[in-house]
């Protein structure tokens, strides 16, 4: 038995299987929010300012009953993005585990992925469309880093695959403002995504909200 075990189970958590009612459906997923990103290898100051904002949209989101995906690097030296960045996030290491702050939960989803897009495999897609009664999400939620990276990338497969996509402004980072900027702006223009404070996010999904 090992922690990673938990990325494959076949059981996945009953409470988010659940239709909590709100239109549209939403899920939100957590990028990379990993202790060599925030603390560690690849660490910037920038990346810490946006823990208390998610921490805040998840506590609302488990009370509202939105499922919750964590899409984490977990790479190997033989991935491509390494010669890149250098080796960060590393399977197995605590570098590639979730900030202490925000740990999941056990009703949570984890992902791993070894590329940019949280969408590289087909876990995610399976996982997203498990939920609500197996009708899946409307609209999906990006928080983490980085806005220009992984955030732009996997906001930009879940265009393709039809979903609404919410970027939350302050939800999101990059290493700079003109990365932060730049990838709000092309995710904007590009995928249609609506840009949001998590304020405002949660104030729509209340209003939206029939509990
Ligand atoms: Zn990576």
């Amino acid at each position: 038995m090992n922690k990673f075990m938990n990325y494959d189970r076949k059981t996945l958590p009953i409470s988010n299987n659940k239709d909590n009612g709100i239109s549209p459906r939403y899920t939100i997923l957590v990028i990379d929010m990993l202790n060599d990103f925030i603390y560690g290898r690849l660490k910037s100051k920038r990346a810490r300012n946006v823990i208390p904002r998610i921490k805040h949209l998840l506590n609302f989101a488990r009370r509202k009953n939105i499922p919750i995906f964590y899409c984490n690097d977990e790479h190997l030296l033989s991935d491509p993005e390494i010669k890149l960045w250098g080796a960060h996030a590393m399977k197995g290491t605590k570098g590639a585990d979730v900030i202490e702050e925000i740990k999941p939960t056990n009703k949570d989803y984890r992902i791993p992925k070894r590329g940019y897009s949280a969408f590289d495999e087909m876990k995610l897609e399976n996982a997203l469309k498990s939920t609500y009664n197996g009708k899946g999400p409307t609209s999906i939620i990006m928080t983490g880093i980085h806005t220009h990276l992984c955030i732009k990338h996997s906001t930009y497969d879940a265009f393709r695959r039809g979903y609404d996509t919410i970027i939350a402004e302050d939800g999101v980072n990059a290493f700079t403002k003109k990365n932060h900027i730049f990838g709000l702006e092309y995710m904007k223009d590009n995928y249609g995504a609506k840009i949001k404070k998590t304020s405002q996010i949660i104030k729509d999904i209340n209003e939206q909200s029939n509990l």
